[in-house]
């Protein structure tokens, strides 16, 4: 644990900084008592060394912090958590410098401004891209970085909110053809007018980086929450997997608990970023490419496991907006991921990998679970 009056200084701004962002109502993807997902431990699942006859609690290094817009917390346990931490912070705050939409000077920003004229970009941005544009193809379009100028139009980027008209949002629709961006030896051309956002896969590539560099460390046990976004580095300390609690699309709260280790746990739900229009209907965030507008899809919660965090943030999107139906198929034609997801009639589909390891919560006993198999 790091000691010093500068760190309980630094600990007291950030939770008096996230305190008064949640006092302005502004959204996190969940909220700061009930993140988008937390990781439930009982007491008897606290880590316990056996030295000896005798049982010594190993403590975790924990830290909690606000970047990339949302509140960031990691709980690690080993013989050299204190630096891993360190170091993994200094990581996602320089990702948040490059990524950032609205940072000037970060190099989306850079890239927005520049449409038309190549940009050099770094090596992680050049990955970030390449694997967008792999996932776009895959996804047959469900997931498009290019939205930027709609979602600014439905004003989720600055939280005035507005429903843009018909003819503007085909406007701008006419310049999301992502797959005209260019890429070549990490210099970014996009085409004018196109601006992107790597608002549905950017944390969950940042749980990658960040769960690599953990394991330079030697870290075998942590959890790292980037805003509801779950990177789960081996199971718990006393070797049982960790229990994730899934949020609930209902409200505050979770629906119910995944048992698993080693793995990344990530949700796409409208109830992260929505406004109440005045016609009573309910925007939210997550944009059908096609259209323009909030997916209506009939799924309102995506949560998908694998051991990629870039590519479960990037599908837990692009399921979010292609609907069941087509949801069953890519899992059928892809390996190595799962899925638990919650429609609109009030039903959970879980995939048969996470048969007998997920568990409704006593709030969510009446919804009906249906496997899904290959
Ligand atoms: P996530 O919470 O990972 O589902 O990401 C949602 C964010 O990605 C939104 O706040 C938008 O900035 C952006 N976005 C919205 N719709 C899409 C889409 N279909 N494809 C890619 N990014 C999107
Ligand atoms: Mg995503």
């Amino acid at each position: 644990m790091k000691g010093g009056k500068g760190i309980w200084k630094e600990r007291i701004l950030t939770m008096a900084a996230i305190l008064i962002l949640a006092g302005t109502g502004m959204t996190w993807l969940g909220n700061i008592t009930v993140p988008g997902m937390q990781t439930l431990r009982e007491p008897e699942n606290s880590a316990r060394k056996a030295v000896g006859e005798a049982l010594v609690q190993d403590s975790p290094e924990s830290q909690t912090f606000l970047a990339m817009d949302t509140v960031i917390s990691m709980e690690i346990y080993g013989d050299h958590k204190e630096e891993a931490v360190k170091k993994s912070v200094d990581q996602i705050n320089s990702l948040e410098a490059l990524w950032s939409v609205t940072r000037e000077g970060s190099q989306v920003y850079e890239l927005n401004h520049h449409q038309g004229s190549p940009v050099k970009v770094s090596k992680e941005t050049a990955e970030l891209i390449s694997f967008a544009l792999e996932m776009e193809r895959e996804t047959e379009g469900a997931l498009n970085p290019a939205l930027y100028p709609i979602v600014k139009a439905w004003g989720f980027t600055t939280r005035e909110y507005q429903i843009p008209d018909k003819q503007k949002l085909q406007r701008l629709l006419e310049h999301t053809d992502f797959q005209k961006l260019q890429i070549e030896e990490g210099t970014v051309t996009l085409p004018e007018q196109m601006e992107i956002d790597f608002g549905a896969i950017a944390k969950g590539y940042t749980g990658d980086l960040v769960v690599e560099t953990m394991k330079k460390y030697g870290i075998t046990s942590g959890i790292v929450n980037l805003g509801g976004n779950v990177a789960l580095i081996g199971n718990a300390p006393d070797g049982k997997p960790w229990r994730t609690g899934i949020r609930s699309p209902y409200g505050e709260g979770t629906i119910g608990v995944l048992e698993a280790g080693d793995c990344h746990i990530i949700t796409s739900g409208g109830y992260e970023r929505y406004f109440t229009g005045e016609d009573g209907t309910v925007y939210w965030h997550i944009l059908n490419p096609e259209t323009g507008c909030p997916a209506d899809s009939g799924i309102i919660s995506a949560t998908i496991v694998g051991t990629e965090g870039k590519r479960c943030d990037a599908l837990s999107t692009a399921v979010f907006v292609m609907g069941l139906e087509k949801a069953e198929a890519y899992w059928r034609t892809h390996e190595g991921i799962e899925m638990i997801l919650v429609t609109e009639d009030n039903q959970i589909y879980l995939t048969e990998g996470l048969d007998g390891r997920f568990a409704l919560n006593e709030m969510s006993q009446g919804i009906p679970v249906h496997v899904i198999k290959k």
